[in-house]
């Protein structure tokens, strides 16, 4: 089978393919003359466990770190919402570089760790996993490349942290991936399931409250012990919020649905809209 063609993103990027043990010559340090210019003209797309970090860090919820620090934007044609890092209101900075360099740094997000590496995730056609290939990104203004510091990309990766962050992104890369290549040819997403992404990905405390309502409850069966488990750890939550979203948006089983709830859905469904029904009866007969 041939291997499909590396494709890298356009930009300033090395059109050269890396893996784990190819080596590259950079570093970024304190005190290097271009120290913060990769920080002044952002352009920062954020994953689940990058707003995790993000809000414990800053003592915020997901709702007001949603709105304090993102802006919405697209992920593909269709309407797939992601959110990107909010700039400044009076230039394209980072809301968060100081002259000391990033007041988040322990908890910045996946992107920024990478840099000035790149990742690229193909999947080869009948293969069941994804496969992780890696590009440097050489902009003019970043110095780091000139420093004389090898080393290979599996070192770089596990100095700046990203493993932890890969490992929790990566089922909601694959969500990602398959909703944008499913795209319209299965028909086009309902408003209700780009809701649904939104909650699981991004509202983490929302989708606390979701699951701990009564409508999760009687609707599925999980188990006292887990349930206690989701309520105390967000890692958890967001990884049981991930697979919740490809049981609803691929019918891949994972939570047992309680043997009675699809019938209570229906039925609940039927008295909304008998209720809907006769409230406009009402209003048209006055
Ligand atoms: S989060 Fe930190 S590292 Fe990332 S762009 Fe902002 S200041 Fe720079
Ligand atoms: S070396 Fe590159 S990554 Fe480091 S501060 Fe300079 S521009 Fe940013």
């Amino acid at each position: 089978m041939n291997e499909p063609k590396f494709d890298p993103p356009k930009g300033p990027v090395e059109p050269v393919k890396l893996g784990l043990d190819d080596s590259i010559q950079f570093q970024c340090r304190k005190g290097i003359a271009c120290f913060n210019q990769c920080c002044q003209n952002i352009d920062i797309m954020l994953t689940p466990y990058d707003i995790l970090r993000l809000k414990n860090r800053l003592g915020l919820s997901s709702e007001e770190l949603i709105e304090k620090y993102t802006v919405p934007f697209e992920m593909d044609g269709h309407g797939m919402p992601g959110l990107k890092l909010k700039t400044r209101d009076d230039s394209p900075a980072c809301q968060f570089v100081t002259d000391e360099g990033c007041s988040v740094y322990e908890d910045r997000p996946a992107a920024c760790r990478y840099y000035a590496l790149g990742l690229m995730s193909m999947r080869k056609k009948d293969s069941p996993t994804d496969e992780d290939s890696y590009f440097i990104v050489k902009e003019d203004h970043c110095l780091g490349h000139n420093e004389p510091r090898t080393l290979t990309v599996r070192e770089y990766r596990q100095e700046q942290g990203v493993d932890v962050y890969d490992e929790l992104n990566q089922e909601w890369r694959q969500i990602v991936l398959k909703k944008r290549s499913a795209g319209p040819t299965i028909g086009q997403p309902t408003e209700r399931s780009f809701q649904l992404f939104f909650l699981a990905s991004y509202n983490l405390d929302a989708f606390r409250r979701f699951v701990e309502s009564d409508a999760f409850q009687q609707a599925y069966d999980v188990a006292p012990d887990l349930m206690k488990t989701l309520m105390d750890d967000e890692v958890e939550l967001l990884t049981f919020g991930l697979r919740f979203l490809k049981q609803m948006l691929f019918d891949e089983k994972f939570i047992a649905e309680k043997p009675d709830a699809l019938e209570k859905r229906l039925k609940s469904k039927r008295e909304r809209e008998a209720r809907f029904k006769a409230l406009e009866a009402g209003r048209q007969g006055t």
